[in-house]
């Protein structure tokens, strides 16, 4: 926030190199870990209610849900054969029970998908990384072979499942599909008398999203998800950490959770843990948990204010995060995860580093507010928390003397389904896209630059967004052919038309 400005000219002439036109002048160790948790919220902690009406049996009401399923923002149907459409869905809601096992070290899961098709009908499009043992449609079983493999992606991408179900358009169904959890590594932990579960997504290897656990559908979808974890055997006390209310049936072994109808593929967050092993730090308007034995300690007396300042910064300059009134939740288990990675109102770490934790802090804004209507957005929401909590962007200059080459490297293949490819792309959304920013902001002043997109995030809050309307932000600036030359040089690929997310900001 407190860089200079370079004199405008100067800053075009100096960037010119590197984009495809510059005609435009340009105006204008602290703390031990806490060992006692006694009297330590949950967040979204309910009381149980045992005369609530079971949440499982609420189904969408169809009177009150549209005729077509809505998927203007999903990837374009496939053609399978002439005769054959795979198309995207409209999934309405995700129930999944859940059973552990502690006798057996097993997890049995019983996941209902509630869907409508859109005006296209035809086998119907999803994805799951469990392997399915019964399968039915609307009450009726179908071979597991009914589902198929195929991937759509320009880059292998693991696919996705095609029901091999004719439906007819605008229909609404009911699939149910049960399985035991395959071998998930450290993110499920078995132990004869505990277990730990850690949800452990990841947005840049594809397949890590809420499918890696449950039938889901792909980015561009919202739906209500009810998580019920059910634990038998001669468990010890457990707790479920959720960035969403748990319902403690059977304290210690029955959790009910209520994740929000806006929910999507990346947003929720649950950690299941013996609460021997965990240790629980409360603060203003936060939780920190970590799990015991790490080989660290977790300095919560410096995080701990770190949170706070950021969450009140990011709220004053963006607009309140969503559900502001549900604690954040911070987990760290360097047991299971390196690095971080955000959810809403919530982010799991393995490092305890202040500049990562305002990193995933950030993406609760950017990522899980304005979030990515589809994998080809989600470098938006990393250029952004990256640009608004670091301090040492790289310049264009820098790049290109380091043997960073022009050119494009968004993509524009609706079925991505990772943020980036790991595989064959450096990490550019978190050093490009800042560059490019930067170069802006020098640009056209970094107070103009950073008062533009507060204003835009404090719009849009609550939407899904894409990279095109993150263009049309930035041209709003002085100077737009100076700034679509830097955007189409470095980051987006010239392409017609442009898709607009669900902001009204960007009406399609
Ligand atoms: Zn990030």
């Amino acid at each position: 926030m407190s860089r200079s400005h370079r004199p405008t000219p100067l800053t075009c002439l100096a960037l010119a190199a590197f984009v495809a036109a510059c005609s435009d002048p340009v105006a204008g160790d602290a703390l031990d870990a806490v060992t006692a948790d006694a009297e330590v919220s949950i967040p979204g902690e309910l009381d149980a209610d045992p005369d609530a009406p079971d949440q499982d049996a609420q189904d969408p009401d169809p009177s009150d849900a549209p005729t077509c399923g809505a998927t203007r923002l999903a990837p374009p149907s496939v053609a399978l054969s002439a005769t054959d459409l795979a198309v995207p869905i409209d999934v309405l809601a995700l129930d999944a029970k859940v059973h552990l096992d502690l006798g057996t070290g097993t997890a049995s899961v019983v996941a209902t998908l509630t869907f409508r098709t859109s005006e296209e009908g035809g086998f119907p499009v999803f994805d799951l990384r469990q392997s399915v043992s019964s399968l039915t449609l609307d009450g009726e079983a179908l071979p597991v072979d009914a589902l198929e493999r195929h991937d759509f992606a320009l880059a292998p991408s693991g696919g996705v499942l095609v029901l091999r179900s004719a439906l007819a358009p605008c229909s609404l169904h009911h699939l149910v599909l049960a399985y035991t959890l395959g071998p998930a590594g450290p993110y499920l932990r078995w132990k004869p008398d505990a277990v730990t579960w850690s949800i452990g997504l990841s947005d840049v290897v594809p397949g890590m999203l809420l499918e890696r656990w449950f039938p889901a559908p792909l980015l561009h979808d919202t739906f209500a998800f009810h998580l019920s974890v059910d634990l038998a055997g001669p468990a010890t006390d457990h707790l479920l950490l959720a960035n969403a209310p748990v319902s403690h049936h059977t304290p210690g072994s029955h959790w009910e959770v209520a994740f929000p109808d806006d929910t999507d593929v990346m947003s929720s967050f649950f950690y299941l843990a013996p609460r021997r092993d965990m240790t629980l730090v409360e603060g203003p308007g936060f939780l920190f948990a970590a799990s015991r034995g790490l080989p660290t300690t977790i300095p919560f007396d410096l995080l701990g204010p770190a949170l706070v300042e950021t969450l009140a910064d990011f709220t004053r300059r963006f607009g309140p995060r969503p559900a502001p009134g549900l604690p954040f939740l911070v987990v760290f288990d360097l047991m299971t995860f390196t690095g971080g990675m955000e959810y809403r109102n919530a982010v799991q770490l393995s490092v305890k580093d202040r500049d990562t934790l305002r990193h995933e802090v950030a993406h609760t804004w950017f990522g899980r507010s304005l979030s990515p209507a589809r994998h080809l957005d989600g470098w938006v929401d990393e250029t952004l928390a990256t640009w608004t909590t670091t301090t040492n962007v790289l310049d264009l200059v820098a790049l290109a003397a380091r043997g960073e080459a022009s050119g494009p490297r968004a993509s524009l293949d609706p079925w991505l389904r990772a943020t980036y490819d790991r595989r064959t792309e450096g990490v550019w959304p978190y050093v490009i896209g800042p560059a490019v920013l930067d170069a802006i902001a020098t640009g056209v002043g970094r107070d103009l630059l950073t008062a533009t997109l507060e204003d835009w995030a404090r719009d849009c809050r609550g939407h899904h967004i894409t990279q095109d309307d993150f263009r049309e932000v930035l041209l709003t600036l002085p100077a737009p052919a100076f700034i679509d030359a830097l955007l189409s040089t470095w980051l987006i690929p010239p392409h017609e038309p442009p898709v607009h997310g669900t902001c009204p900001r960007h009406a399609p």
